[in-house]
């Protein structure tokens, strides 16, 4: 039996929602099971919650539906909470999973934290939009619940090429095309598509990134007054941490944005061998082995420096392992 089998459950109310700062993976899958609950069963109230999701996701089914200002005080029957690894991430979305009869979490971070009264969590799946696709009935992913799982994959796999993407993943990304999704739209549309000042912010961040460690890390910022010169939000910067990663001979790329005064967000990427969750993890956040992230203060300086001493503990343990192998 899944999870998802409401019947099971007695329920009259639903509240779906996701992690702060909603990427593809987040959107996807929360509007993918909007979508695909309000099919199965119509007679369940279904809401989903998300802060400020990106205009590029516009085009998903429900879109226009996402609740931006949270239910305060309202006791669902069920939440569920999707691609969010640890209670804190779920931002303005926490009371609701606090005062819900009963939970749900469905998840593939490898640092979740199983914080649901249910947990279904399978690190090895590429995508929490995959691990959903596993509990949903074939009957009940029409069309547009596809082009939102679809979605999701594409993100977390970076158009099915970092390795979490497996030939699982491939099945199910082509059961989902036979649904007639216009796959070449979603993805130059969702995923590559930059407008001119994201274009810009890109340029402007490649511009000003320094390589250390022998080139082995690449670390560029964008601050806040760069943000305001350039008219645009952290959702404009996605893509610059891959595209440092790309630089050939890194092994770890460290993308920095400013939230507030001395207050940054940070994103890791490994390729290679490095672990980046348990860097993100040592610093209070979390997420995958090779894609994590976390919110650090201090200088600049400081943050890069506290980030470059675990980096460079791990490379010299990973040299360690392989000349005495
Ligand atoms: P990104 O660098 O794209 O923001 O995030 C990469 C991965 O790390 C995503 O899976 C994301 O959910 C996770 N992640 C990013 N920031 C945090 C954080 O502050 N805490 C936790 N637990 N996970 C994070
Ligand atoms: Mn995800």
């Amino acid at each position: 039996m899944s999870v998802l089998d409401l019947k099971e459950k007695s329920v009259g109310n639903v509240a779906i929602i996701g992690h702060i700062r909603p990427d593809g993976d987040c959107i996807g899958s929360c509007l993918g099971l909007f979508n695909y609950l309000k099919a199965v069963y119509p007679q369940v109230e279904t809401k989903v919650y998300l802060g400020d999701p990106a205009p590029r996701f516009a085009y998903l089914k429900g879109f226009d539906q996402i609740n931006t200002i949270f239910a305060q005080e309202v006791s669902f029957d069920l939440c569920i909470c999707l691609d969010c690894s640890d209670e804190e991430r779920l931002g303005d979305g926490k009371p609701i999973l606090q005062l819900a009869k009963h939970s749900i979490c469905i998840d593939h971070h490898v640092t979740n934290t199983r914080y649901a009264g249910e947990n279904v969590v399978e690190p090895e799946a590429s995508s929490t939009c995959e691990v959903l696709y596993g509990l949903m009935k074939e009957e009940g992913i029409t069309r547009e619940v596809a082009e939102c799982l679809y979605t999701g994959i594409i993100h977390d796999t970076g158009v099915f090429k970092y390795s979490c993407t497996s030939a699982k993943t491939m099945a199910i990304a082509g059961r989902l095309m036979e649904t007639g999704i216009d796959f070449t739209d979603i993805i130059d549309g969702s995923f590559y598509r930059k407008t001119y000042l994201q274009n810009q912010i890109l340029g402007r961040a490649l511009l000003e990134s320094v390589s250390f460690l022998d080139g082995k890390c690449i670390f560029s910022v964008v601050r806040l007054k760069d943000m305001k010169f350039y008219g645009v939000t952290s959702k404009d910067l996605d893509g610059i941490v891959e595209q440092l990663r790309l630089t050939e001979g890194v092994e770890c790329a460290i993308f920095l944005y400013e939230i507030e005064s001395q207050i940054f967000k940070v994103s890791l990427r490994a390729t290679g061998d490095l672990n980046v969750a348990e860097i993100a993890g040592y610093f209070g956040g979390g997420g995958h082995i090779k894609a994590a992230g976390c919110t650090m203060s201090g200088t600049i300086y400081d943050v890069v420096n506290n980030l470059s001493a675990h980096i460079e503990k791990q490379l010299k343990e990973l040299t360690n392992s392989c000349t005495t192998e």
